[in-house]
């Protein structure tokens, strides 16, 4: 059901299961004002709704109750400056212990926001001593696996994370005594948020006079000579390079270990440009690498 008939439903149900007694007096305080019903106490009541059907719950509340927008409308400006501002993992994750509600509320709201970077200082609050702080950890987790889940399962590969070139796939947050929960983020850094959405090929391209990447209809074009380090690819374009470069690219190929790659190298097309004349010595290296190597002609 849309968000326009469910936003008083979420936030009761919010108040209800939230362990945070100042923050649920601050919703119930909103809603009441508003003469916004609980549901039928005879009602079974759903679950906890997760951080993001909070937020999105208390945005529709907005435009809908006076008292919402007196009291919830400055908070929740107050929260969107929070989340353009530098996002602090350590100082977040010691806010979910803060004095004041506010800032527990804005600490969730932005762990979850940063996804699966925080999943690793969340892990080790949500198992430390103090109580209430370890709860909220394991619902900002929780929210984590189940948002990214719902994300990016369908095909992970095809979101890249944007700093190492790498798309997304299955990862796990780590409960000692219970069985781990899967969430979704790069392979190698864990980020969740903002990547890169690729429906067609991975391209890389040797091309020593360019750096950086592009994105066309589509297709992602990553320059090796960026960081000279391997990343995810489908195709490889080789536009300008000497042997010792290609070498150099094809010796690091040779040697990836990634469980992903690897697998992908026998059956991935190089092409060369007319113009980049290479020894028949790193051609060979070239198809020794890759399944199919081809120079375009003049
Ligand atoms: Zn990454």
């Amino acid at each position: 059901m849309a968000i326009e008939h469910t936003w008083h439903d979420i936030l009761w149900r919010e108040w209800h299961h939230t362990q945070d007694e100042d923050y649920a007096e601050q919703i119930y305080f909103a809603l009441t004002k508003d003469n916004i019903s609980q549901p039928d106490p005879t009602d079974v009541v759903q679950g906890r709704p997760l951080l993001p059907e909070v937020e999105a719950a208390l945005r529709q509340g907005l435009r809908h109750g006076e008292a919402l927008r007196k009291f919830w409308g400055r908070r929740i400006r107050l929260l969107d400056k929070a989340k353009t501002d530098y996002l602090s993992i350590s100082r977040s994750t010691k806010d979910l212990n803060h004095v004041h509600w506010f800032r527990r509320f804005v600490a969730r709201h932005i762990l979850f926001e940063i996804g699966g970077h925080a999943v690793e200082a969340l892990e080790e609050v949500a198992y430390g001593s103090n109580g209430f702080t370890a709860e909220e950890a394991r619902w900002a987790l929780y929210c984590i696996a189940a948002d990214t889940t719902a994300r990016l399962s369908a095909a992970p590969e095809s979101w890249m994370c944007p700093d190492c070139w790498v798309g997304c796939g299955p990862l796990w947050i780590d409960r000692p005594w219970r069985r781990d929960w899967q969430f979704y983020g790069c392979r190698t850094c864990r980020r969740s948020h903002q990547l890169l959405h690729r429906t067609e090929a991975m391209v890389a391209v040797l091309d020593n006079k360019a750096k950086g990447f592009t994105v066309k209809d589509g297709v992602i074009r990553a320059q090796w000579f960026t960081r000279r380090t391997l990343f995810d690819f489908d195709r490889v374009e080789i536009l300008r390079a000497t042997d010792e470069e290609v070498e150099r690219f094809a010796v690091q190929v040779g040697n990836d270990t990634d469980a992903v790659r690897r697998p992908r190298y026998p059956t991935i097309h190089c092409t060369i440009a007319p113009e980049c004349q290479l020894s028949t010595n790193t051609l060979r290296i070239l198809q020794n690498s890759f399944g199919h190597v081809e120079q375009i002609p003049l």
